[in-house]
C-alpha cells in the first residue's frame, strides 16, 4: 500500500471532471502523505462549488494551492521551491492568487505571509471549509488566514471528488488528528487533536464509491485504530461522554466489519496502524472477511526499547514481536510493512543493531525508511540534541534500507508459483502491453493484459519477481466480479 504516496505523484497537479458552468482555473497540487491527497480531492469538491475547475497549466490559474507537508525538512524545502516557481509566473500574471493548504500552513501561520511575499492564504487543515469566505477576501485584495484547528471537523458531510481517480480505488478518510504525541513526530500540532467520523457517513461514502464502479477503499488516519465514535468529539474527551454515548460507541474492528459487510464485493484496506493500538479483534476482523486485504501497515521507528521510550512509542520491542507473531498465527499470509527512523537523538550503534535485529525477525515485505529531521516545536525539538551526525544518519539509514531490500526479496520470493487475486488498477509504467495492479498483500503484479480491463478482479499465476514487483499470467476471473 502507498502510503507515502508514490515520489512521481508528489507535486503532481490534480484533474477532475470541469463543470460547464465554473469558470475560474484552480491549479492544486499536493506534496506528502494519503491523508494531503485525500483533503486536496475535499478541497477541489468545496471550490467547484465557488465556481472552479481544475488546470493542469501553472500558467493559466487563477488560484494555486499548494497542499502540504511538514513531517520532514525536506518536504518542506520542496515546496518553498515551488513557491519560487509560482512567485515567477505571478509576475506574468500579477492577478493570479497563492495560498497554501495543510500542515505547513499550519505549522507557520501568519509567518508565510510575512517570509512569502507571494502567499494570499494560508488554510489549516481543519479549515477547508471556510474557503469561500477566505477567496471572497482575497478577491478583495487582502491576505486571508484560517489556521484555527478544530475540536469536531472531520468534513464527514463532504462527498470529495476523485482527483486524477483510476476510477478502481479510493481513500476513504474516517479519522483526523493524533494524539500520540510521538517526540519527533510533527502531525499532532499541525493536525489537531484526534477526531473519528461518523460511522454511517463513512458507510455512505463507500457506498457511493461502489456505485460509480469502485473496487478498493482505503480506510485512512494517522491511527486508524484508535478510531472511536461516540456521537462526534475529541477521542480524549471520550471519558466524558453519558453511558449511552459509550454503550453505542464504535470502535475500528467494529467498523471495519460495517465498511466491509455492506459491500461484500469492495476490497478494503486501512492505514496507518499504530502497533499500541491494534488490538486482536482488528486482527480476527481481517481473518474473517475475504475482501479485507491482508497486509497491514505497522510502523515500528526502532528496534531499541531505550529509543522507543525516547521516542514515546508506547511498547516495547518484546510486546511488538508479540503482535507481529499474533498477526502470523491468525493470518498467516498477511504482509506486515514498516516505517523506520534512523540516527534519532542518542541513537547508538547498540541500538541501530536492535532495529536490524528486528528487521530480521519480522522480514517485513517493504518500507518506508527516514534518517531523522528534527522538528521544531516537537518535544525531541525542544528538548533532545539532534546530536547525530548526518553522516552516521545517512549510513545507518543505508543499512536499514539494503536489509529492508533484501527481505522484500524474499517475501516476494515466497509468492513464486502461487496464484493470487489482482486487482487491475492501470497500464504498466514499463509496457503498455501488459496491466498492473495489486493482490491482497498490496504487492504490484504486473501480467500481459489479455483480454482483462482495469477495475477486473484476475486470477494470476506468479512466474517470477524482481525485488518489489511479481511477474505473472492471468488464468482467469476471479469470483469477486
Ligand atoms: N501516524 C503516521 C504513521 O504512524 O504512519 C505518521 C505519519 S508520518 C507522515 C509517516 C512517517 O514519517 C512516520 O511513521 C515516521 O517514520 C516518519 N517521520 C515522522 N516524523 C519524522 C521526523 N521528524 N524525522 C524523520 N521521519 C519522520
Amino acid at each position: 500500500m502507498e502510503k507515502v504516496i508514490d515520489e512521481k505523484k508528489q507535486g503532481s497537479a490534480l484533474a477532475m471532471e470541469p463543470i460547464k458552468e465554473n469558470g475560474r482555473k484552480l491549479f492544486i497540487e499536493s506534496y506528502g502523505c494519503q491523508m494531503n491527497f485525500s483533503d486536496s480531492e475535499i478541497v477541489a469538491s468545496i471550490l467547484a462549488k465557488e465556481g472552479f475547475n481544475t488546470t493542469q497549466t501553472l500558467e493559466d490559474a487563477d488560484l494555486v494551492l499548494v497542499n502540504t507537508c511538514s513531517i520532514r525538512d525536506k518536504a518542506e524545502l520542496t515546496v518553498r521551491k515551488r513557491l519560487e516557481k509560482y512567485n515567477a509566473v505571478k509576475r506574468t500574471n500579477p492577478k493570479m492568487k497563492v495560498g497554501v493548504l495543510g500542515c505547513m500552513a499550519e505549522r507557520l501561520k501568519e509567518k508565510f505571509l510575512e517570509e512569502e511575499k507571494i502567499v494570499d492564504l494560508v488554510v489549516g487543515p481543519d479549515a477547508y471549509k471556510d474557503l469561500p469566505n477566505l477567496i471572497e477576501e482575497i478577491d478583495e485584495g487582502r491576505n486571508a488566514v484560517n489556521v484555527i484547528l478544530s475540536k469536531e471537523e472531520t468534513y464527514g458531510d463532504i462527498s470529495p471528488v476523485r482527483l486524477q481517480s483510476n476510477g478502481v480505488s479510493a481513500l476513504v478518510s474516517i479519522t483526523r488528528g493524533c494524539d500520540n504525541m510521538c517526540t519527533f513526530c510533527v502531525v499532532p500540532f499541525t493536525r489537531g487533536r484526534e477526531r473519528s467520523r461518523n460511522p454511517q457517513s463513512i458507510l455512505q461514502e463507500v457506498e457511493d464509491l461502489a456505485n460509480k464502479g469502485y473496487k478498493e477503499v482505503t480506510l485512512l488516519g494517522q491511527n486508524v485504530d484508535s478510531y472511536l465514535w461516540y456521537g462526534g468529539g475529541l477521542k480524549k474527551d471520550f471519558e466524558k461522554a453519558t453511558e449511552m454515548q459509550k454503550a453505542t460507541s464504535v470502535g475500528f474492528a467494529q467498523l471495519l466489519e460495517m465498511v466491509t459487510k455492506s459491500q461484500p464485493k469492495m476490497r478494503v484496506r486501512f492505514s496507518t496502524s499504530n502497533p499500541q493500538d491494534m488490538t486482536l479483534d482488528v486482527i480476527e476482523t481481517m481473518a474473517k472477511y475475504k475482501n479485507i486485504c491482508n497486509h497491514i501497515h505497522l510502523p515500528v521507528q526502532s528496534g531499541s526499547n531505550r529509543i522507543l521510550k525516547k521516542m514515546n512509542r508506547l511498547h516495547t520491542r518484546e510486546e511488538y514481536f508479540e503482535l507481529i507473531d499474533n498477526i502470523k498465527k491468525i493470518i498467516p499470509d498477511c504482509a506486515i510493512s514498516q516505517d523506520m527512523i534512523t540516527g534519532f537523538p542518542t541513537e547508538t550503534e547498540e541500538d541501530h543493531q536492535d532495529t536490524l535485529s528486528l528487521m530480521e525477525y519480522v522480514k517485513y515485505s517493504f518500507g518506508f525508511m527516514f534518517a531523522y529531521s528534527e522538528r521544531p516545536g516537537t518535544l525531541a525539538g525542544r528538548k533532545f540534541e539532534d546530536d547525530i551526525p548526518e553522516k552516521i544518519k545517512k549510513r545507518r539509514l543505508q543499512e536499514v534500507i539494503d536489509l529492508q531490500q533484501i527481505h522484500s526479496r524474499h517475501r516476494a520470493t515466497q509468492q513464486i508459483g502461487k496464484v493470487v487475486e489482482v486487482l487491475v488498477e492501470r497500464e504498466s509504467k514499463k509496457s503498455n502491453l501488459h496491466w498492473s495492479g495489486r493482490n491482497s498483500q498490496s504487492s504490484t503484479v504486473i501480467f500481459p493484459k489479455e483480454n482483462y480491463k482495469i477495475g477486473d478482479f484476475v486470477n494470476v499465476k506468479i512466474n517470477d519477481c524482481t525485488t518489489a514487483t511479481l511477474l505473472g499470467e492471468a488464468v482467469g476471473y476471479s469470483d469477486n466480479n
